[in-house]
């Protein structure tokens, strides 16, 4: 591979509802696109999924910006690596940082299987060519509204409904919804909104069938988490906590969790995991891919990602049309009876809409080998 620039546009898209989650509430989508460009001008894309502000994790789109324009670029121009899992080894002096470090990568493993002339999903293992997906609906101020989008994703095939919850906001929603919907997928993501004192407020929700709880307790806590699956019986899937697959074997060894949600952004890219995937499933640890509110590039990467064998679970891979009055990339992702279809093109399999990202740019920078 002879990578020769690598452009970066920070562009903002206007959600078609707000997202709210137990720290607040987005109204449009700050995000930044990695477009790496070989010497025959072929382009490989990903998607950097920090947010505007560091709620999620310490990660912001700005601060994401300045790691990657100064150090995690110039490197790769610099060096100049055969095959995209020699990248962990060049970022080795940039502690953390995952989501800039995964935005890169992304577009570096879509370049690669661009050049071997693979769609991504086929060049990682993936082993299906249609996945199951899910859908999260953010806090609502009413039950009537959970109803009407329930309702509207149920319509519309998805294989699976998670809801947000917060304290004051989550056994007397998750009853209410198990009493009009008793056979429904259902899982409720916490994003770190409790600690052990709610345990037994949380040992309530044992009696809805829940899927799973997600991401209950503090980010960085695997021990109160294991103190928390002991004494539920609902599955504790951990988000938030987990960065590496240091963190699974830790968590599994704890029995922190029954379930593993992966991100790309959140564990810095491709190799961390494909090393996660790997390790749940020596340990038998079921796994989906979330979804961090990504444009059509970030969500190309996530359906590819799904494809693997471990992921049993339906991710949050909803179509584009589910936040976006148009997305960024052609043909749009679509979900049919809850099944989302990859492309047999090479790489994400996706044209990238460069007119339309150019008219959502707030700002845009080259870096070439010459400069
Ligand atoms: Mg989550």
């Amino acid at each position: 591979m002879k990578i020769e620039a690598v452009l970066l546009h920070r562009i903002r898209m206007e959600l078609i509802t707000p997202f709210a989650t137990s720290y607040g509430a987005y109204t449009d989508r700050e995000t930044i696109l990695v477009q790496v460009i070989d010497e025959n001008g072929i382009s490989g894309w990903g998607e950097c999924v920090a947010f505007a502000t560091p709620w999620y994790t310490e990660e912001t789109v700005l601060g994401a910006w300045h790691v990657l324009e100064q150090f995690l670029i110039p490197s790769l121009l610099k060096e100049q690596i055969q095959h995209p899992r020699q990248l962990p080894q060049l970022w080795q002096a940039v502690k953390r940082h995952a989501m800039a470090k995964a935005g890169l990568e992304m577009a570096v493993w879509d370049l690669y299987a661009k050049l071997q002339k693979k769609p991504l999903y086929q060049l990682i293992g993936g082993i299906r060519d249609e996945i199951q997906v899910g859908v999260a609906i953010g806090l609502q101020p009413t039950i009537e509204q959970y109803y009407e989008w329930i309702d509207q994703y149920i319509a519309q095939g998805y294989a699976r409904i998670k809801v947000k919850i917060k304290p004051g906001q989550d056994v007397s929603l998750i009853a209410a919804l198990r009493e009009k919907y008793p056979q429904l997928p259902l899982m409720a993501d916490a994003n770190s909104a409790y600690t052990l004192k709610d345990i037994d407020h949380l040992r309530q929700l044992d009696r809805y069938q829940l899927m799973m709880i997600e991401q209950p307790l503090a980010a960085d806590d695997i021990i109160d988490h294991a103190e928390l699956q002991h004494s539920m019986s609902t599955p504790i899937c951990l988000d938030e906590s987990i960065l590496q697959a240091e963190d699974v074997r830790k968590a599994v060894q704890l029995g922190s969790c029954q379930i593993i949600n992966v991100k790309l952004g959140r564990v810095g890219g491709w190799n961390e995991a494909l090393r996660i995937h790997e390790l749940c499933v020596e340990k038998k640890v079921p796994l989906w891919c979330g979804g961090m509110l990504e444009s059509g590039i970030g969500r190309a990467h996530n359906m590819a990602l799904a494809t693997l064998v471990g992921f049993t679970i339906p991710g949050d891979i909803s179509a584009s049309s589910r936040y976006w009055q148009r997305d960024i990339i052609a043909p749009e992702v679509t979900v049919n009876q809850g099944k989302v279809a990859l492309s047999k093109l090479p790489g994400i399999g996706v044209e990238v809409d460069t007119d339309y990202v150019s008219a959502l740019t707030l700002n845009k920078l080259e870096i070439t080998t010459d400069s």
